[in-house]
Parts: structure tokens; C-alpha cells; sequence
């Protein structure tokens, strides 16, 4: 989207609020369910404020066409596709310029964190379906994306977990939404690897100097941190029949 970087001080109140009423550092609710598809082989299902993202993953699985079959490693493909009902003018269901962009640095925000050589000559297909979006659909979809792959039993290094920031109204916040996104000066989606920190996606449209870019870099990996914590607590009380995350623990 591109950034209008006009008069947007409408959208952070005199009390430092903004538009639905959540401080400059404040994360959307987050609610993610793990298990919810029966015939694939992982899902995933993540409301992240408005948007609402099912993701589902299928494989290891053969490779069709068999020439793309990878010797030393699984394929990893991804489709991110909004569905025509998700955005308020019905979208066009075929796959558009920015929905081929997002499936692509969607794989490689993903794949550093999948141990893909275990499963040579194998495909892995994750599938990334935007029910209802309101902005971050990317950073969710990533997040809902990687808890389907650990429900899909795949060996992975950790999780990825994904937030963005960014400036409105002149002021840098974290969890941009659809209008701030609109109306807002800057976004910066994130996606890290939370165990060992390492950065996965970074993508900036819009305009930051280096002190709001250092600002919403580390609102951004806040975010993200809080995210892992959802997304864990999501796995263990799949697996573990409970909701609370031991300390330190995996
Ligand atoms: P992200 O959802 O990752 O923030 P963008 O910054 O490209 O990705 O888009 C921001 C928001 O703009 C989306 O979440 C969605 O609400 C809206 N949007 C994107 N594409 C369309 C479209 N074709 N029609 C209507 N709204 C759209």
C-alpha cells in the first residue's frame, strides 16, 4: 500500500490513543488455535485484532512434478491468498502482484526455521488463507504459518514469530492496522526467529529515519516476542492439555 504521509494526527489522540483506543506499544488481541482442520496434516487458525487467517499445511509429501523434487532437502512451497470476502470491496480471487510477493517472503521468513534436509526428494506446501484482513495480514499469516508447520509434526530449529511497526501520525507504534496502514507514514513488518533471535523477514514501505527505524525495529521485536508467547502457550495446550508455558522450557 502506498504511504499518503499526509495529515494523519487524527489517528493518536491528545491522550497518546490511538484510533481503537490502544497506546503506541500495544498489541491487537491475539487469539491462535492449533489442530483445526482434519484433513490436513497441521492448521492453524490466528485472529490477530480483525484479521482472521487459516493456515494449513500439507506434506512431507511426493513431489509433483517430479523434476522439482530437490535432492538434499523437501520443497517448501506457500500460497498467501486473500479470499474475495476478507477485504471491504469483494477482491478479485485470482492470485494479484502483491498476493505472488507475500507468498514468496512468506517461504523465506518460514524456511530458516524448517530442518528441510530431513526430508529430501519430499514437498511441504503451507497454505495461507485470509479469511478476514485489516492490516498485518503478512506478519499473522507468517505466525498462524509456523504453528501449522509444528502441528504438522515437521523438524523445525523454532518458531517464527511476526509483528510489524510503524509511523503514524508521526509517532512510531507497533502492530500497525488497516487504517493506520492506509493513513500512517510508514510500515515495517518483521518476522524472527525468537530462540536465537535472528531476523527472518524485514520488508519497510513508507519512510523512517534511523531513530524511528531503531524505535519500530524494536517495538516490532516486541511484538514479535509477545506473539512467540501466544504461539507456543497454543502448542503445549494442544499437546499438553494446558495453557500455561513452564519457565524456560520448550
Ligand atoms: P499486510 O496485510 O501484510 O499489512 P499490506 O500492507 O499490503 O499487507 O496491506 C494492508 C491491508 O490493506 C491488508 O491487510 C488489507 O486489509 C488491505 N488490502 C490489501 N490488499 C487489498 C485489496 N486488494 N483490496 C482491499 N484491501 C486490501
Amino acid at each position: 500500500m502506498g504511504k499518503a504521509g499526509g495529515d494523519s494526527r487524527s489517528l493518536i489522540n491528545e491522550q497518546g490513543l490511538r484510533i481503537d483506543g490502544r497506546k503506541i506499544d500495544e498489541l491487537r488481541p491475539v487469539k491462535i488455535e492449533v489442530g483445526i482442520l482434519r484433513n490436513a496434516d497441521g492448521s492453524a487458525y490466528i485472529e490477530f485484532g480483525k484479521n482472521k487467517i487459516m493456515a494449513a499445511v500439507y506434506g512431507p509429501k511426493e513431489v509433483h512434478p517430479k523434476h522439482s523434487a530437490l535432492p538434499d532437502k523437501a520443497l517448501l512451497r506457500c500460497r498467501y491468498h486473500m479470499s474475495p470476502f476478507s477485504t471491504e470491496e469483494r477482491k478479485n480471487p485470482a492470485p494479484s502482484r502483491r498476493e505472488i510477493e507475500i507468498s514468496k517472503v512468506m517461504r523465506e521468513a518460514l524456511e530458516p526455521a524448517l530442518m528441510l534436509e530431513d526430508y529430501p526428494r519430499t514437498a511441504i506446501d503451507v497454505f495461507v488463507e485470509v479469511l478476514q484482513s485489516d492490516g498485518g495480514s503478512r506478519c499473522a499469516g507468517i505466525s498462524a504459518a509456523s504453528v501449522a508447520l509444528a502441528d504438522a509434526g515437521i523438524n523445525m530449529r523454532d518458531l517464527v514469530a511476526a509483528c510489524a511497526a510503524g509511523k503514524v501520525a508521526g509517532q512510531v507504534v507497533v502492530d500497525v492496522d488497516d487504517i493506520e496502514d492506509k493513513e500512517g507514514q510508514a510500515d515495517l513488518p518483521i518476522a524472527i526467529m525468537p530462540s536465537s533471535n535472528q531476523v527472518t523477514l524485514l520488508q519497510l514501505d513508507g519512510q523512517l529515519n534511523d531513530e524511528e527505524f531503531n524505535k519500530a525495529f524494536n517495538f516490532a521485536v516486541q511484538g514479535c516476542k509477545q506473539v512467540y508467547q501466544l504461539q507456543r502457550e497454543a502448542l503445549i495446550g494442544k499437546y499438553f492439555g494446558r495453557s500455561e508455558v513452564p519457565e524456560g522450557g520448550q
